[in-house]
């Protein structure tokens, strides 16, 4: 049970009958991870049809209205289906095909993690079924019909509430039924290993890029590294090529709802326990018997009760930080940030850029911001309306 682990965190805590798959994909990982050539392939895939390498934007207006730390923007938003998820997706997928999987399976909250799926699945020709809870499926209605659009089948999950983590588990049950042909495509950094590892060397490529953008306009480091927190993909692949480097501050920006003393909050890091759920070991907002509760966050990527095993190791040996933020703080930086940079970020994204315009204003000029612009706001924009009591028509 020490395979997969950082610090007490991770592990596979999974059914004996899903263990020969787990094992098959850890091998296949390890080999696809050294190849040459899935590499090469891959690399490919992430230029050419995701747009990669994603911009690091020098945000000159914000900045100088600031008047603190230099900020500069990894623009995951600008990448086909406008998020990070591609990366890891484009990943999974090619290298399941290479695995001679047929068949993709996944969850999906929101929907922007189904639609990635689905798009990959449509260009390498895989059959794509996607998990999503009821009450997600009438929410998200415009992601069901882009995913059916991209041919793939939406299955509606009616256990539970009906929601994100009902999916999950949907979505590993169906995986254990069907082993054979099916890879499942994890969304983000966690579940059982080898899933967190290989989702954060699959989003790597942002800090690996960042890091190589940022020498090369400043000559140095970034005194600090902010990224949003659901599940913690686009966060771990942005940390990932600093976390040897001690100088450079590594900050996850949770969502906090309605602030981290109301019951509606998804800030697992401030009012989660350790615990086991979804095949890890992690921090998981619980009830006093130990029962997985629902959260909530305006945002729903960040509505996750969990949050990888990394993070969790990474808070406990205080190597990174994470930080709440309210939905109320979140939606006035989606406004500051369209307003002053003509940039739309996602309603997610929105809760790092928060925390950016808090802390850059305690820094100095010659110190630098780097965060993770995890996606585009364009889905998001009826649902901030309506939050401001403005009437749109969608
Ligand atoms: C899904 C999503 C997130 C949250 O997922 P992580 O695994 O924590 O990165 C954040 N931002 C956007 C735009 C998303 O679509």
């Amino acid at each position: 049970m020490s395979k997969g682990r950082f610090g007490e965190f991770g592990g596979q805590f999974i059914a004996e009958t899903l263990m020969p798959t787990i094992i098959e994909l850890e091998k296949a990982y390890k080999f696809y991870k050294e190849d040459p050539l899935f590499q090469e392939e891959l690399t490919e895939l992430l230029n050419q049809y995701a747009g990669r390498p994603s911009l690091l934007y020098y945000a000159e207006n914000m900045t100088r209205d600031l008047g603190g730390a230099k900020i500069y923007l990894k623009r995951e938003d600008l990448n086909h289906t406008g998020a990070h998820k591609i990366n890891n997706v484009l990943g999974q997928v090619l290298m399941a095909k290479k695995m001679g999987k047929k068949r993709i399976i996944a969850e999906t909250g929101a929907g922007q993690h189904g639609v990635a799926t689905a798009t990959a699945c449509a260009l390498l020709n895989l059959d794509c079924v996607i998990y999503m809870g009821q009450h997600d499926i009438v929410r998200q209605a415009l992601n069901v019909y882009r995913m059916k659009l991209l041919g793939a089948e939406v299955v509606s999950v009616r256990s539970g509430t009906g929601t994100l983590k009902d999916a999950v588990n949907e979505t590993m049950k169906e995986w254990t039924r069907r082993m054979d042909d099916t890879h499942y495509c994890i969304g983000s950094a966690m579940g059982p290993h080898p899933f967190p590892t290989m989702v954060k060397d699959f989003q790597s490529v942002i800090s690996k890029e960042l890091k190589s953008q940022i020498l090369k306009a400043e000559g140095r480091l970034p005194d600090a590294v902010l990224a949003c927190v659901g599940g913690g993909s686009n966060a771990i692949g942005s940390f990932a090529a600093f976390i040897d480097d001690l100088d450079v501050r590594l900050i996850g920006c949770e969502g906090a709802g309605h602030g981290i003393d109301s019951p509606d909050s998804a800030a697992t890091m401030q009012v989660g326990r350790t615990g086991v759920y979804h095949g890890m070991k992690t921090i998981l907002a619980q009830d006093s018997d130990g029962q997985v509760q629902p959260v909530y966050s305006i945002s729903a990527g960040l509505d996750y009760p969990g949050v990888g095993p990394e993070h969790a190791y990474l808070a406990a040996i205080l190597r990174a930080e994470y930080v709440p933020v309210t939905d109320e703080e979140a939606v006035q930086a989606f406004e500051y940030l369209s307003r002053t940079e003509g940039i739309i970020p996602a309603i997610e994204s929105a809760h790092a850029v928060a925390y950016a315009i808090r802390l850059a204003q305690e820094m100095n000029p010659d110190q630098i911001i780097c965060l993770t612009l995890s996606g585009r706001g364009d889905k998001d924009c009826a649902a901030i309306a309506r939050y401001r009591g403005e009437e749109i028509y969608e």
